[in-house]
């Protein structure tokens, strides 16, 4: 059972759907598939504008990076990802302001509004709406309201690749939202997309930026129904089937089942004593901070075939994560807080009284 925050599996139909013959991708019927996919996309943003790009969910990051920045960036770190939105910045000599946090405190929009007041030159603001290193929900629509309300040419680039597909996102203020394929769009790695304002259009064509990742000749050729360079064909083919089967299901039903989902689950976990470790979390995952990490993953995985991910840098064996992201099915959610009560009792730090499935029980099914 894979329960991690990313990669997350790929349903049986949507390999179905990807198990075709390579097709060519400048005909009219990989064409026809692209049109549907780009609306799917763009309703799935619910933005002006939308593109697909054959590369992992750092491309685009770093696209967005290059082109919505002419000045200089402020950036939001409160761990990997957000620390990665800097990295960029780094590589390209491109000016940065870092608001620095621990992995479980979300971005202070006091701030923010401090940074912009130093920095009149700060035109894009950088930030995740979920921080996957700590399954940390930052308040991104505050952040980009009060943005916004000081500078109506900044841009606001949030990186929802944990956020998209899992939660109703205000995008009201928000100029750039990053997804990828591997997370809550249950695709395998490879392709990444960026949602557009018509602003931020209008800024990438006003001063275009690099070649690959050049998107103002991306966003060009996608209105054209076509891509630059080779398009991810397969991975395209599979975006549409699944686009089209959480349209079919409701976007609002997918929303709530994953809140429900995660909110049974952070319940169960605090009703057996552990901790949950970021101070807003995420619905994307469950995060917990535990002493027995280490221990509690391996009896997951060894002997009760439930696979989650632990932390990563100075959280390493420190936390472990849980994912509720795309089609989790009931018993699999419901399985991995018993197995994690399971584990507890083979530790010795508690003993098994079937507590995490009840309240589990209790809050997804209301019984
Ligand atoms: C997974 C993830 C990414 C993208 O990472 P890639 O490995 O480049 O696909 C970016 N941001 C967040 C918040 C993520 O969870």
């Amino acid at each position: 059972m894979l329960l991690t925050p990313g990669p997350t599996p790929v349903p049986e139909f949507v390999r179905v759907a990807m198990s075709g013959e390579t097709i060519h991708h400048r005909t009219p019927e990989f064409e026809a598939i692209f049109a549907k996919t780009r609306e799917l996309l763009i309703e799935l943003f619910g933005m002006d504008e939308a593109v697909m790009l054959a590369s992992s969910g750092t491309g685009a990051m770093e696209a967005c990076v290059t082109n919505l920045t002419h000045k200089k960036a402020l950036t939001v770190n409160s761990g990997k990802f957000g620390e990665r939105f800097g990295k960029i910045c780094d590589a390209y000599n491109i000016p940065k302001v870092e608001l620095k946090y621990e992995w479980d405190t979300p971005c202070d929009i006091n701030d923010v509004k401090k940074a912009l007041e130093d920095n009149s030159d700060i035109d894009a603001i950088f930030i995740q709406i979920c921080e996957s290193a700590g399954g940390l929900r930052h308040p991104v629509e505050e952040i980009a309201k009060l943005a916004k309300s000081k500078n109506p040419n900044i841009m606001i680039v949030a990186d929802g690749i944990t956020a998209i597909g899992v939660e109703k996102i205000d995008v009201t203020n928000l100029d750039a939202v990053i997804t990828g394929s591997q997370k809550a769009l249950m695709l395998p790695p490879g392709l990444a997309m960026i949602g557009l304002s018509k602003a931020a259009v209008a800024k990438i064509e006003a001063k275009p930026f690099g070649y690959y990742l050049n998107l103002k000749t991306e966003i060009k050729k996608q209105r054209e129904n076509t891509t630059a360079w080779t398009a991810a064909t397969t991975l395209t083919i599979g975006l549409k089937a699944i686009l089209e089967h959480i349209k079919a299901t409701g976007y609002d039903k997918l929303y709530a089942n994953t809140a429900s989902r995660a909110k049974a689950t952070r319940e169960a976990l605090k009703a057996i004593g552990l901790d949950i470790y970021p101070k807003t979390p995420a619905d994307s995952m469950t995060t917990i901070i535990s002493e027995h990490t280490s221990k509690i993953r391996k009896i997951l995985k060894e002997e009760f075939d439930v696979n989650i991910a632990g932390g990563q840098d100075h959280l390493k064996g420190k936390i472990f994560r849980i994912n509720h992201m795309g089609l989790v099915a009931d018993y699999e959610a419901a399985w991995a807080v018993n197995a994690v009560e399971l584990a507890l009792d083979k530790i010795g730090v508690r003993k098994f009284d079937g507590t995490a499935n009840q309240i589990f029980n209790k809050i997804y099914f209301g019984v």
